[in-house]
């Protein structure tokens, strides 16, 4: 064999070896890019609305994704905001079109500085109403850092997350009773309904009773109080479904045994974030499936 004829083989060779590594190579790579691409389609290019009631201990703080577009009702307590923020970035957010700290209770904005903070907002909702506390004015000083203003939502006015419609059915001033000047919204998907209520007590439940309350899933006022969910505001809503974001052993006795009672005899099937975790709700517009998931987010 001749020196050329041998470098021939020895070059064949190296391609072949060159060949099979790669081979085996991609083998090996292409499963992980594959699963980070339907990772990446879950968490961004569902086809489905989802609504996760996130377990935060004795407060509120729900987030709705349709597709690319998120929302964010309320954000827990102060202790809250910074696991939030984490989780939120888990799941490859980095703008919410819309924020709405429902009345300016520390368990509805407390960790609402953190998300102001770390995400890009487009608009900001929140009631004309304010408080002196701390918690408060650091959400106004987060919203003054970034140059962001706040709006007051109008009576009906109506906004959209690609395909999910929301109204916003009430808000009010603060010379009431700060949980009264909830704001209330409506989001409808296809033909599934959503009713979020804040704090809302029966004073509010009455002012809205003559509007389209009806819903498949009903966000139960202020962590299941014995001063909201009345009987004729669960007539008028009617929902299959009902959502009570609650801490465990919390010092109100909340969930109050009579407004489980009242959903149970209407045969409602009920969530609640002390037993369940985070509530994940997810809808087509024709059907709605829950699912819950133990998470460290709980403000306890
Ligand atoms: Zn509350």
């Amino acid at each position: 064999m001749s020196k050329r004829d041998l470098r021939k083989i020895i070059t064949s060779l190296m391609i072949i070896v060159a060949i099979c590594i790669t081979t085996v190579l991609s083998t090996f790579l292409e499963p992980t890019k594959g699963s980070e691409k339907t990772q990446e389609s879950m968490k961004i290019e569902g086809d489905n609305l989802k609504v996760y009631f996130l377990d935060v201990g004795q407060a509120d703080s729900i987030l709705i994704q349709d597709k690319n577009e998120f929302m964010l009702i309320d954000a827990g307590n102060n202790e809250d905001g910074e696991k939030l923020v984490e989780y939120f970035k888990s799941l490859g957010i980095t703008k919410f079109k819309y924020v709405i700290g429902t009345h300016p209770h520390e368990d509805h904005i407390g960790g609402m500085d953190n998300i102001i903070n770390n995400f890009d907002i487009e608009k900001y909702y929140m009631p004309d109403a304010i408080t002196t506390t701390k918690t408060f004015e650091s959400v106004l000083d987060a919203l003054g850092n970034k140059n962001l203003q706040f709006d007051v939502p109008k009576e009906d006015e109506v906004i959209t997350l690609n395909n999910a419609t929301i109204k916003f059915l009430h808000s009010e001033d603060g010379k009431s009773d700060l949980n009264d000047t909830s704001i209330v919204l409506k989001m409808t998907y296809g033909n599934k309904k959503f009713l979020f209520t804040g704090d809302a007590t029966s004073n509010v439940e009455k002012k809205i009773i003559n509007k389209d309350i009806s819903c498949d899933v009903l966000k139960v006022g202020h962590h299941g109080s014995q001063y909201s969910t009345t009987e004729i505001f669960l007539e008028k809503t009617d929902p299959i479904y009902a959502i009570i974001s609650v801490g465990k052993n919390n010092t109100y006795k909340h969930p109050r045994e009579e407004t489980l009672n009242k959903l149970k005899e209407r045969n409602i099937k009920v969530y609640r974030t002390d037993q369940d975790g985070t509530i994940i709700a997810t809808t087509d517009g024709e059907e709605i499936k829950f699912e819950t998931i133990k998470t460290d987010l709980d403000g306890e």
